[in-house]
């Protein structure tokens, strides 16, 4: 599951290039491309295509908040390492919080916690 470029809208402008916080688009002749095995399905490329030619794949859902659970969180830190937006803050072996501000709902963090303390909720 990952983003799709319509290369018929796409103006390779190379803007969703620009944004994309995981190097998953890059140029082909005439068009850009998404590569699913990087994707995330963060959206950041889809808010930001000027000629509305990004959508999301079948089964892409988007979402609306990520939150951290400071009873499950033992403060290991692997969410802030692979945040892309510097958005988790706290100390080791405390709970981390994440500024929600900073936060673009990529589900990163959500991924990479094997504490199962991070809550994400989708649209
Ligand atoms: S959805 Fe996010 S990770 Fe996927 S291509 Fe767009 S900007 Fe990159
Ligand atoms: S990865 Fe999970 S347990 Fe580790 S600091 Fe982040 S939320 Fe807490
Ligand atoms: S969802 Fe998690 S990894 Fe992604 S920007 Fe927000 S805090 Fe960072």
């Amino acid at each position: 599951m990952a983003y799709i470029i319509d290369k018929e809208k796409c103006v390779n402008c190379g803007y969703c290039e620009f944004v994309c916080p995981f190097s998953a688009i890059s140029a082909l002749d005439d068009y850009y491309t998404i590569d699913e095995n990087k994707c995330v399905n963060c959206a950041q490329c889809f808010d930001a295509c000027i000629n509305c030619a990004i959508s999301p794949g079948i089964g892409v859902k988007r979402i609306q908040k990520v939150e951290i659970i400071s009873e499950n969180c033992i403060g290991c830190s692997l969410c802030k390492r692979f945040c892309p937006a510097n958005a988790v803050e706290g100390v080791i072996k405390q709970p981390f919080t994440i500024i929600q501000e900073k936060c673009i709902k990529c589900g990163v963090c959500f991924s990479k916690c094997k504490k199962d303390a991070v809550l994400v909720v989708y649209r």
